[in-house]
């Protein structure tokens, strides 16, 4: 008999988004009257901006409010192709590319476009929590790939060839990574393209989102671009949503194979349709405008990482390496565990005491939890106090 909640099957072997559900939390006690500082959802602080804005506002008055093709507008579809080519070094025609509502949407489709029950999908972890919910709703397995931050958060060949059976589909691959800012250079790359190569059954999802947020010499490595001739079965997800600061508009971009791009946009056709078209105006303007105001960002995130990771180590019972990428600390805080048991009970108690922070856990990781330096110099300071307060 179902229960009295008729929840299917696929809906209940997920969770919901931890760093969704805690940034949730964290509005509703501010609702309440509480002072709570969130670190727990990754995004800018900074404006949008100001010629995005603009081209949203002239969308509007242009009435541009109507259904766009369901792979999104071709001018956007080509902006992305540029943004593709220009940044990341992929060339893809623009017919290769899809517009979809955020990133997260773009990687829902393609994984549950292609899965079946008991394919294996490898994940690096800790991983980016909704990787594994969504290779569950789509009935297939999730083979966790660990990593530990001594190995730099990377998967190496060998981990990869050994975790790799007839029955893996896709790879997930996250550079710079979210959590723990884990990023692979060309060399890593190719070391990986060597075992893909050999196991031509294999596809691989290269989420490039925060590829803009680097702070290690040298140009982004993607392996689209370093090994060519996997590039018919990489799909290459990018956005505007953290290089932009444009969360809210929900705009997300993948390149890939035609066959993989179709059947997204076929998926796509019945879920959301096109992705915001005012939003895809202002995207075009994203891709297409000055990017200048990147190098200041970065130098300003490279400045709060820097300030994050040391208040951090300096805090007994915490510590942290230095992410490469990306704008998260993933925390150890291992010799607490015997005073708050695992680390949920830890960020309640941080939580208590005014900072909305993620649990390792919602990562695949453990004891331990993820902070976002997305925020400025007197919220992190201050959150830092009270996470130093609480553990006093
Ligand atoms: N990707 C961001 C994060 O990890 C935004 C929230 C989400 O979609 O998970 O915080």
């Amino acid at each position: 008999m179902r229960s009295a909640e008729p929840i299917s099957q696929a809906l209940a072997r997920i969770a919901p988004s931890r760093t969704n559900g805690m940034t949730d939390r964290a509005i509703a006690l501010r609702a309440a009257g509480r002072d709570i500082i969130a670190l727990s959802v990754g995004e800018p602080d900074f404006a949008t901006p100001d010629h995005v804005k603009a081209a949203a506002k002239a969308a509007l008055d242009a009435d541009d409010t109507r259904y766009t093709a369901v792979a999104g507008t071709q001018t956007l579809r080509e902006a992305a192709a540029l943004h593709f080519a220009r940044d990341l070094g992929i060339v893809v025609p623009w017919q290769q590319v899809i517009v979809s509502a955020g990133g997260k949407q773009a990687i829902f489709h393609a994984l549950v476009a292609t899965l079946d029950a008991g394919d294996e999908v490898l994940i690096p972890s800790p991983w980016w929590v909704s990787y594994p919910e969504v290779v569950r709703f789509a009935g297939a397995t999730v083979v966790d790939l660990p990593t530990t931050a001594a190995g730099g958060y990377r998967i190496t060949p060998e981990h990869l060839a050994a975790a790799i059976t007839p029955r893996t589909r896709w790879l997930l691959l996250n550079s710079p990574g979210n959590p723990t800012g884990a990023t692979y250079s060309a060399a890593d790359l190719a070391a990986l393209g060597e075992v893909l190569r050999a196991n031509p059954h294999v596809l691989v999802l290269s989420d490039d989102i925060y590829a803009p947020l680097r702070y290690t010499p040298g140009d982004h490595a993607t392996l689209a671009v370093v090994c060519p001739d996997l590039a018919a079965r990489v799909l290459t997800v990018s956005g505007v949503s953290k290089s932009h600061a444009m969360t809210g508009f929900r705009i997300g971009v993948a390149a890939g194979p035609a066959w993989l791009i179709g059947a997204m946009g076929k998926l796509q056709s019945h879920t959301s349709g096109n992705a915001c078209s005012i939003a895809q105006a202002a995207a075009v303007a994203a891709f297409t405008g000055p990017q200048d105001f990147l190098i200041d960002w970065r130098e300003r995130f490279r400045a709060r990482r820097d300030r994050v990771v040391a208040a951090i180590n300096a805090i007994p019972g915490l510590s942290t390496p230095l992410p490469d990428g990306a704008f998260y600390c993933m925390i150890d805080a291992t010799p607490l565990m015997d005073r708050f048991g695992d680390d949920e009970a830890l960020v309640l108690h941080l939580l208590d005491h005014g900072v909305a922070v993620v649990a390792a856990s919602a990562f695949g990781g453990r004891n331990g939890f993820r902070i976002s330096f997305a925020a400025d110099d007197d919220k992190l300071d201050r959150a830092i106090a009270r996470i130093a307060g609480a553990l006093q």
